[in-house]
Formats: structure tokens, C-alpha cells, sequence
């Protein structure tokens, strides 16, 4: 597994590679998880921070309040994932494998309030999607390989919780 990956040329995207300073500042604040006081509430999409984890729950009166990590990402424009794909395939069914790529977020999304699709970008006849998490990005890519077959590579980097999934068909 490598560990530099080559940059994907993404238009509007913030640079993966990070000085170190910010990229220890980048992972306290996607990962605070354990210095939450109990419940705390997302603001931005309603998430309740309770028991250690987010999960879609009545919101809770008191309540703390703090961006959830997938709000957080998605207010910086910083993924985790993102998942490339490509190929003559995709060009005549796009529409089926963005389809996809949703229901497979809005199933993990019902359960676990972290894991979002951010954005769908086309582009040079690829199609991009960027997640708020590395195990969406990942389940996305085995569901389109498992639908649709094709080649699959996934690359994960645990210096910066960062996953590359790059389909082809
Ligand atoms: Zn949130």
C-alpha cells in the first residue's frame, strides 16, 4: 500500500497534502470524539453525540453544542473519501451508478450519522464523489464493483484517515 498516492485534480478541493501543524490541527478537529460532554447536539444537522458515538436521535433538552465531524468536513470542504470513477461503462451508465452511490449512503446514513456523500463532480468524463468518511467511500466502491463488476483499487492512508477508491469499467 503506498504512501504517497497521486493527487487527484479536483477543482475547488483543498490540497491533501498538508504542512504538519495543520494536519495534527486537521485531525483534533475531526476527531474530538472523546473530550464531548454528553449529549451534545449538532446545530447544523440535528446529530446527538451520545454514548460516544452520533446517532440520529430526539433532540435532547439541555443540550451542548458542537458541529458534528461530518458537518465539520463538509463547512471545510475536506473529505475522507473520494471515489473516482471511470471507463466506457460509466459513460452509459452514469445515472445508475450515481444512483447507486446515493442509496448506498442513504442505508449507512440512516445508521451512522457521519457517513455522507459530500459532493458529485464530473469531470473529463470521470465522475467524483467525495465522502465525509473513509468507510463510506469504501463501501461505495465493493457496492458499484459487486453491481457492475469492473476493477476496483482501494487505497487507504492512516497517516491522514484518508481513502482513494478508483473504479473502472
Ligand atoms: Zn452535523
Amino acid at each position: 500500500m503506498p504512501k504517497k498516492l497521486p493527487k487527484l485534480a479536483k477543482p475547488g478541493a483543498q490540497p491533501v497534502y498538508r504542512s504538519k501543524p495543520l494536519q495534527e490541527h486537521v485531525h483534533d478537529s475531526y476527531k474530538s470524539r472523546g473530550k464531548l460532554s454528553e449529549p451534545t447536539l449538532c446545530p447544523q444537522c440535528g446529530a446527538v453525540f451520545h454514548k460516544g458515538r452520533w446517532q440520529w436521535l430526539p433532540k435532547p433538552e439541555p443540550a451542548h453544542s458542537e458541529m458534528c465531524p461530518a458537518c465539520h468536513r463538509i463547512h471545510d470542504n475536506f473529505p475522507a473519501g473520494y471515489v473516482k470513477l471511470e471507463g466506457e461503462f460509466l459513460a452509459q451508465h452514469r445515472a445508475e451508478l450515481i444512483s447507486l452511490a446515493r442509496h448506498i449512503e442513504q442505508r449507512e446514513k440512516a445508521e451512522h450519522p457521519l457517513q455522507r456523500i459530500m459532493n458529485i463532480v464530473d469531470e473529463d468524463g470521470t465522475v467524483l464523489v467525495t465522502t465525509t468518511d473513509i468507510h463510506l467511500a469504501r463501501g461505495i466502491g465493493e457496492a458499484v464493483r459487486h453491481a457492475y463488476q469492473g476493477h476496483l483499487e482501494i487505497h487507504y492512508n492512516p497517516e491522514e484517515n484518508l481513502v482513494r477508491v478508483h473504479w473502472k469499467r
